[in-house]
């Protein structure tokens, strides 16, 4: 049995469709994240999961008992909001109290309760203090703390660390995916930040006008994505469009122009036209070809960006159009410049070949 079942769940807005038909089921102790560009309808799904919005039409599951038109304060869940949304009058643990008191727990319960929760998040010692005396990331602590004290059967969150800078942003998502796992509470986390949502969760879905495009587990929806959606959002994609011919595909459009074809031999070949995908990463620099041809284009260089442990390079070729790479930086003894000629190849198994109804 799942614990949270999403079944045909549609939802206007005016004339706005912002949820179509989306199906979900979410395992116990699972980390499933909503991922999606903005206005997609993530934070719609999860208010309908929650409660706050109802669905026009489809259902809504908790623990296998169907919430659909219960209020949120009848559903076991606990929230927590991008913006905190702690009561600034009430101190750590008077927050972390407070959906305990609306559950009238006994007192003791209640204490034990907020020690726990404050434990699980670290914060034990700081009951007493008022939420101006914390730092952002200790503030969205208490948030989940008092989200976790009334021991919900689903934490939901909603773009939690955004308000949070680079650098705390990424240990909070550590100890967020750590606590997760030592509490092995179900989470659904909404986030617009892919690289969040691959480092942090089991499974993702992913959200494209209001509807739901796939499922899958972080390396799935990188290296099977089902559609270009999917590849351009998830990772960078350098995309071809190709038909095939003899066995090998031949780039028509936009890669290289019609009197130097470039020729693409992808592992899983398909006939028909078709929309292939390289990943950046997956390209190798070369200042020199290779004897066989295929696979391999040369190319200017045109744009040189160091990143740290990679590069992320620009290049253009011959016939138009551009390939982005990103080798290692380890790899390059002396730094490429903008201008130079140079030779990109790709192995035939790194094209990811998209199903026949994604040519554009
Ligand atoms: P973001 O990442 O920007 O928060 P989102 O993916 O969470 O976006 P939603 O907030 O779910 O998107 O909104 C989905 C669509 O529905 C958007 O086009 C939005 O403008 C619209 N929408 C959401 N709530 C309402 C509302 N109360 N009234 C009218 N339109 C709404």
């Amino acid at each position: 049995m799942s614990v949270v079942e999403i079944e045909g769940v549609a939802r206007r807005f005016n004339n706005h469709r912002a949820l179509n038909n989306v199906s979900i089921r979410i395992e116990q102790g699972e980390f499933f994240s909503l991922l999606g560009p903005s206005g997609c309808g993530k934070t719609t799904l999860l208010n309908i999961v929650a409660g706050f919005i109802a669905p026009d039409s489809g259902r809504v599951s908790l623990a296998g008992q169907e919430v659909t038109a219960l209020p949120p304060y009848r559903r076991n869940i606990g929230m927590v909001f991008q913006n905190y949304a702690l009561f600034p009058h009430l101190s750590v643990g008077e927050n972390v109290a407070f959906g305990l008191k609306v559950r009238k727990l006994p007192r003791d319960e209640q204490q034990r309760r907020i020690s726990e929760a404050l434990q699980q998040v670290r914060l034990d010692g700081l009951a007493a203090r008022m939420p101006h005396q914390l730092s952002g990331g200790q503030q969205q602590r208490v948030a989940i703390a008092r989200a976790l004290a009334i021991q919900p059967q689903v934490l939901l969150l909603d773009e939690p660390l955004s308000n949070l800078d680079a650098r705390l942003r990424k240990e909070m998502q550590e100890e967020l995916r750590a606590l997760q796992q030592r509490v092995g509470i179900t989470t659904i986390l909404v986030t617009h930040d892919q690289e969040e949502a691959l480092t942090l969760s089991d499974r993702i879905g992913i959200l494209g006008q209001g509807e739901l495009q796939q499922i899958g587990s972080p390396a799935v929806l990188y290296r099977q994505p089902a559609n270009r959606f999917v590849a351009e959002f998830v990772g960078q994609a350098n995309l071809f469009q190709v038909t095939a011919e003899n066995g090998e595909y031949r780039a028509q459009h936009h890669f290289s122009a019609p009197d130097r074809p470039l020729r693409l031999a992808a592992a899983e070949f398909a006939p028909g036209s078709r929309l292939l995908i390289l990943r950046p990463e997956r390209i190798q620099f070369s200042a020199t070809p290779s004897p066989t041809g295929v696979n391999q284009t040369e190319a200017v260089l045109s744009e040189v960006l160091f990143a740290g442990a990679t590069l992320r390079l620009v290049c253009d070729l011959p016939g138009g159009g551009q390939l982005h790479l990103q080798p290692a930086e380890a790899r390059f003894q002396r730094l490429p410049r903008i201008g130079e000629r140079c030779w990109l190849s790709w192995r035939a198994e790194d094209l990811i070949v998209l199903p026949a109804q994604e040519v554009a």
